[in-house]
């Protein structure tokens, strides 16, 4: 096992416009699991490839265990990789297949032989070790290809959206099996998805891409509760963050309040410079209480007219209009409401991001 230091990594493509990674650092701890996440042309795979010396970098260092591997060939960086395209030998049965890198490598066959009846157990492949790929599932061919990567034994793993050909419940199961077996192996993992449901489950920290920089890098739980962006908040999370502007005015009490129109919500003393100034108040659809009719106005709630109802099975999703703004709304599924109704929403303080309107920057 290894630990991965990134170091200021800048890189532009040939005849590309801006840069593909901009100046990117990041540690991934000995053991860890990261995931880089973001979406389509952030840069994820680019970081990836210089990880793994099939891209060089303008500028920057890639250190591996301490060692320099910024411009050392691929084969000699101790690390194993898998694709998207799981580009498993098709007149390669599952055995050889499994055994293909360590052949490679001049390792000796008793050692193959026991390595690869060891992945195959691991990845419930066995009863299928003298199968042609053909003959096999999407997900067993996957399997085959994480299973010629982990015989390796390397310091690191490196995969690029490897669940992306799986179809929606393969892809869960593999998810789970993937990440029972990462754990086991305890291999410093990095790996690429722009799936951010695969992110939050696999990763022991999500380092969330955005035009070639790390927006954020924290445990999923922060990234998702504490958008330090907006843009973190709207990637993270279906349907996304709301964000509202309003205006910071003063309350009755000496309180603040920020004013969204028909509605006022309680903002923290902590944020008293932008009196009068603009402010942006993020809430996750699942922060907001509902209730119907009764006392819309009572003091915390916030009345809202329903436009849209949509049953979810496990949860109900309700697009309301609040003081002009709309807000999407996920409630428990006994929840139920018809369009045009009025309801009272409440908004627990704790539930509350506050950002700056000029940066988008997370305050509090
Ligand atoms: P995706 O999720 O679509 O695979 P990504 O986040 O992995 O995207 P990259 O593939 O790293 O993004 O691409 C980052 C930027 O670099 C994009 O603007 C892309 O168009 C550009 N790029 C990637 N590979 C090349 C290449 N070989 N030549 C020129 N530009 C490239």
């Amino acid at each position: 096992m290894a630990e991965i230091e990134l170091h200021n990594l800048v890189k532009t493509y040939p005849g590309g416009t801006s840069r593909a990674t901009d100046d990117i650092s990041l540690h991934v701890a000995d053991g860890e699991f990261m995931v880089l996440l973001g979406p389509s042309g952030c840069g994820k795979t680019t970081l990836l490839r210089m990880v793994a010396g099939l891209e060089l970098p303008d500028a920057g260092q890639v250190v591996i265990g301490g060692r320099d591997v910024t411009y050392l060939e691929p084969r000699k960086r101790n690390l194993s990789m898998v694709f998207q395209s799981y580009a498993v030998f098709p007149h390669r049965k599952v055995a050889d297949n499994i055994g293909f890198g360590l052949r490679m490598r001049g390792a000796d066959p008793d050692e193959i032989k026991r390595k690869v009846a060891w992945a195959a157990d691991l990845l419930q492949l066995t009863p299928y070790l003298d199968r042609y790929p053909a003959k096999l599932s999407g997900g067993q061919r996957q399997r085959v290809a994480v299973a010629r990567a982990i015989v390796m034994d390397a310091e690191v793993l490196l995969m690029d959206e490897p669940l992306s050909n799986l179809d929606a419940l393969l892809r869960l199961s593999f998810r789970a099996e993937l990440k029972k077996l990462v754990a086991e192996l305890g291999t410093t993992t990095l790996y690429v998805t722009h799936d951010q449901v695969e992110a939050l489950s696999l990763g022991d920290r999500v380092a969330v891409m955005r035009q070639g920089r790390i927006a954020q890098c924290d445990s999923p739980t922060t990234v998702y509760d504490h958008p330090a962006e907006e843009f973190v908040g709207g990637f993270i999370g279906s349907p996304p963050m709301n964000f509202l502007t309003g205006t910071v005015v003063a309350g009755g009490d000496g309180g603040l309040l920020l004013d969204l129109g028909a509605h006022s919500v309680p903002v923290p003393e902590a944020l008293r410079s932008f009196s009068d100034r603009q402010l942006r108040l993020g809430v996750r659809p699942e922060a907001f209480e509902v209730a119907r009719g009764g006392d819309l106005e009572s003091p915390g709630g916030l009345g809202a007219e329903l436009e849209v109802f949509e049953p979810l099975g496990s949860s109900v999703l309700l697009t309301v209009s609040l003081s002009g703004h709309q807000v999407k709304v996920q409630a428990p599924p006994s929840v139920r409401a018809d369009p045009g109704e009025r309801l009272r929403l409440s908004l627990p303080a704790d539930q509350c991001r506050w950002y700056d309107p000029e940066t988008h920057l997370l305050l509090e």
